[in-house]
């Protein structure tokens, strides 16, 4: 087994043995001629199987050290795609702090009566709440956007004890900063339109997995209802996961000195960071200049996502997390003062100044 750096800048090389190409080749072909009636190249049809696909999905499981990876359309789909292995009337516990795309299809997930959840605050919160009715616990860790750690094997140990499966939502960090499979976890997501393509060009998803059972029932429904990752976006995908341990420990690096700068900011109430990564949120002392900030702003570019090269600010009360009531947002913090930064790759000097510039307006 190589080192995370050499399986990252290998992503998808000498995977041709018809002509030696160095990078991948994309295929974009649907559909796959038998050599003969009865045999089969291994693939058949896209939707199945893909060979650009499978090359991505080899580097992917690879990084979160897992036995296999499903590469998917997005990081929703691939959230999807992992639920729906498990029976109807599935009781989940649930970080309260969830991206707001998540929590819709959980909201209406639960008005079908498909799935039932019970969200919690705190890790103790979440503890205490997993019983032996428990059939699935759902973690994002850091929180989004208020970057609250969990501990991902102490869950998953008291998970476990009491017979429910851990899927753990890994994009904030990315298999740079945590390996949830290796520290239990039954199933990881991503959104890898953010870290693991890095470059804000890709929908993507991922689902990981070491157990094979879950594998079997992924790739069934996957093959079934078809959210699979196309050629072209597998390699740009591939292509970005190249860079992913330079581009998050550049992502770090400057956000530890843009943490630096607004915690002594006169404008700023309070800073949200975890100590890596490249996301922050902070609580501005007066709200009613959060469109001045925003508006003012011109290395930051108002949008929502995050994990590019580019940094961004994004307004979670308008915009990833407009789908929870206001009411229940404020209960657990998310309040309407809070700003969310995605720290890309650019000089720090030139984000603290713009920064320095728009709150001081
Ligand atoms: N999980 C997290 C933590 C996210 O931030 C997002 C997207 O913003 C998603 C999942 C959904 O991913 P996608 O937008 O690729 O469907």
């Amino acid at each position: 087994e190589y080192q995370l750096e050499t399986i990252l800048a290998h992503a998808g090389i000498n995977s041709d043995e018809a002509t030696g190409a160095l990078a991948s080749p994309i295929h974009f072909s649907t559909t796959y001629q038998h050599p003969e009636f009865g045999h089969s190249t291994g693939f058949d049809y896209t939707r199945t199987k893909n060979p650009t696909r499978a090359t991505v999905e080899k580097t992917l499981a690879a990084i979160e050290k897992a036995d296999y990876a499903i590469a998917t359309s997005s990081g929703m789909s691939a959230i999807v795609l992992a639920f729906e292995i498990f029976p109807v009337g599935s009781k989940v516990v649930a970080a309260r702090d969830l991206y707001g795309g998540s929590f819709r299809w959980f909201n209406d997930k639960e008005k079908e009566g498909r799935f039932f959840f019970e969200y919690t605050n705190t890790e103790d919160e979440m503890i205490a709440a997993i019983t032996d009715d428990t059939d699935i616990v759902y973690i994002e860790t850091p929180t989004n956007p208020l970057m609250i750690e969990f501990d991902i094997e102490k869950v998953t140990k008291i998970a476990h004890d009491k017979g429910a499966v851990v899927i753990v939502d890994n994009t904030f960090y990315s298999p740079i900063y945590q390996t949830p499979i290796t520290q239990g976890a039954d199933i990881v997501v991503h959104s890898a339109t953010k870290y693991l393509s890095g470059h804000n060009d890709v929908l993507a998803g991922v689902v990981v997995t070491s157990n094979q059972e879950f594998y079997d029932k992924l790739y069934y429904n996957l093959n079934t209802t078809g959210p699979t990752l196309s050629p072209f976006d597998s390699y740009m995908l591939m292509r970005g996961l190249k860079t992913l341990k330079l581009r998050m420990e550049a992502s770090t690096a400057n956000a530890q000195e843009v943490v630096a700068f607004l915690e002594k900011s006169p404008a700023v109430k309070e800073v949200l960071y975890p100590g890596k990564g490249g996301m922050i949120s902070f609580k501005v002392a007066n709200q009613d200049k959060i469109p001045t900030i925003i508006n003012s702003l011109k290395v930051f570019t108002f949008a929502e996502s995050l994990g590019g090269v580019e940094s961004l600010i994004t307004y979670p009360t308008t915009q990833t997390h407009a789908d929870i009531p206001s009411d229940v947002r404020a209960s657990y913090g998310l309040t309407d003062d809070l700003l969310r930064l995605s720290i890309g790759i650019e000089a720090a000097q030139d984000l603290i100044a713009d920064l320095e510039n728009a709150l001081s307006l």
